[in-house]
């Protein structure tokens, strides 16, 4: 998707501070932090929105949350953590390429504003 923010950011063409990355996802700190410790994971592969998974792609959704327990072992994460996907204009998703948010530092209040 060329005119894709994360998918410019993944191919380089946008600066970002990477945390991980390999052949399927890319992980980065989000510019704008909702928390002390706020990281995005997306696909490599473009795909919209959490209503876009489908059979036939979400094996990558499953890697990404091996990797974000992976992370999540850290010691920033100790308390707890939260992992969000806005899905849709209505609930505050703003780039239209499948990311999920992982915040942690803080206490977080449910339900979600
Ligand atoms: P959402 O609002 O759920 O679609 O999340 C999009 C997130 O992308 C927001 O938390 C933004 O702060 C973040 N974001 C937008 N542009 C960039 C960028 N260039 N680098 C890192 N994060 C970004
Ligand atoms: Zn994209």
């Amino acid at each position: 998707m060329s005119d894709c923010l994360f998918c410019k950011i993944i191919a380089g063409e946008i600066p970002s501070t990477k945390i991980y990355e390999d052949d399927k996802i890319y992980v980065f700190a989000d510019i704008a932090p909702a928390a002390p410790v706020h990281y995005l994971f997306i696909p490599k592969e473009h795909i919209q929105s959490a209503a876009a998974v489908t059979p036939e792609n979400s094996a990558v959704v499953a890697h990404i949350f091996e990797k974000i327990a992976e992370i999540a072992k850290g010691d920033e994460f100790k308390d707890g953590f939260r992992v969000v996907s806005n899905c849709g204009d209505a609930a505050g998703q703003t780039v239209k390429h499948l990311h999920f948010h992982l915040l942690a530092g803080r206490e977080f209040t449910w339900p979600a504003g």
